[in-house]
């Protein structure tokens, strides 16, 4: 999540090490595409003798930090239906259900239906590098289409909001603070930009909206300057939270506040940095189909199901803006992920485990 840390424990490797280990003895094709240090995508196929499109089941390895956390976060725990521990829910909940369903088909052997791609992919919590890896060669034959893990409480997801993250510096020149006027305050010329970024939200928040997902909006999360209140400033930063509508592209988010800024506050000196997080709006547009079909393996199961809209990003509009229609599934409440005692209801990681064997028969 952007901290320093080394060490084992770190990073998705020995969740790799673990899946690689279990995707061979399925005796299927297993790759591993490197993401960055000591983190790789693993990627298992199942290929029937003749192939009729290509079904890519997508789950991240990661999870969110353990600190804080009020279960043990590793000893999967179980009580009352339900498993205990960090990552149950967001997303290991989803993963064991695409493991179970895939490792049907890969004991099977079809020789008919859907090529069959498993992608556990790393870095979904922070950056989304694993899932920009996996879309950069193709999957297979067409039509491809994708079912991404994330905890939906059995419903379908098929449209979510993009982020685009930056920052933004002013800098000054250092004096001692008994004589300010020596130094120019870097905290002040900030200040200056602030109630123009304000009004520049409020006019984002009028300039357009999407049917299912309402307005784009634009946030200031954090701002620092400043070493010690004896010195007059010479650096501050803001970071900046844009949510994206579909159709709008990450990149040009930063440009457009520079330009409104530069226009309506010209005098102000400050640069703004590259994007260090983004990830793009999932649009409903050209999912239909996937939905549909899942829609009818959950009914099976389940009787019922409903399509929503939600708030978070995930790596299903990556693989959308690649060309693979994709809809979000799984099982738990995304309420329950990232939280102190995170629990999956296991009874739901079953019918989920089914729901998706039901969809790869094609
Ligand atoms: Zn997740």
């Amino acid at each position: 999540m952007g901290l320093h840390v080394e060490g084992p424990i770190y990073f998705e490797g020995r969740v790799t090490d673990y899946l690689e280990a279990h995707l061979r003895g399925l005796e299927v094709r297993v790759e591993r595409q490197p993401v960055a240090a000591g983190r790789e995508n693993i990627v298992a196929v199942y290929e029937p003798a003749t192939p009729v499109g290509t079904l890519v089941l997508e789950v991240h390895q990661d999870t969110v930090p353990v600190e804080g956390m009020t279960v043990p976060p590793f000893e999967g725990l179980m009580e009352n239906g339900r498993l205990y521990g960090r990552g149950a829910c967001d997303v290991k909940g989803g993963m064991a259900a695409m493991l179970s369903a895939f490792g049907r088909v890969a004991r099977e052997r079809p020789s008919r239906g859907p090529r069959l791609v498993l992608a556990c992919t790393v870095d979904e919590e922070f950056t989304f590098l694993g899932v920009q890896r996996l879309v950069r060669e193709p999957l297979g034959p067409a039509p491809v289409m994708a079912v991404v893990a994330e905890p939906t409480g059995l419903d379908i997801v098929n449209a979510h909001k993009g982020v685009a993250r930056w920052a933004i510096t002013t800098a000054g020149r250092a004096c001692h603070s008994s004589t300010p006027e020596r130094g120019i305050n870097a905290i002040y010329r900030m200040g200056r930009l602030l109630p123009v970024i304000e009004r520049y939200a409020e006019e984002l928040r009028q300039s357009a909206k999407d049917a299912l997902l309402g307005p784009p909006t634009l946030s200031v999360g954090t701002i620092h300057g400043g070493a010690s209140v004896n010195v007059v400033p010479d650096g501050c930063r803001m970071d900046v939270d844009r949510r994206l509508i579909p159709g709008e592209e990450p990149h040009a988010a930063p440009g457009q506040l520079e330009a409104y800024l530069r226009k309506h506050a010209p005098e102000v000196e400050f640069s703004s940095g590259g994007l260090y997080l983004h990830c793009p709006a999932l649009a409903a547009a050209g999912s239909d189909e996937i939905a549909q079909r899942l829609g009818v393996a959950i009914d099976r199961i389940r009787g019922r199901h409903a399509v929503h809209a939600v708030p978070y990003g995930t790596d299903a509009s990556s693989l959308a803006l690649a060309g693979v229609p994709s809809v979000v599934f799984g099982p738990g409440d995304i309420a329950q992920a990232h939280t102190k005692d995170e629990w999956i209801e296991l009874a739901q990681v079953e019918q989920a485990a089914e729901i998706l064997y039901q969809l790869a028969q094609g």
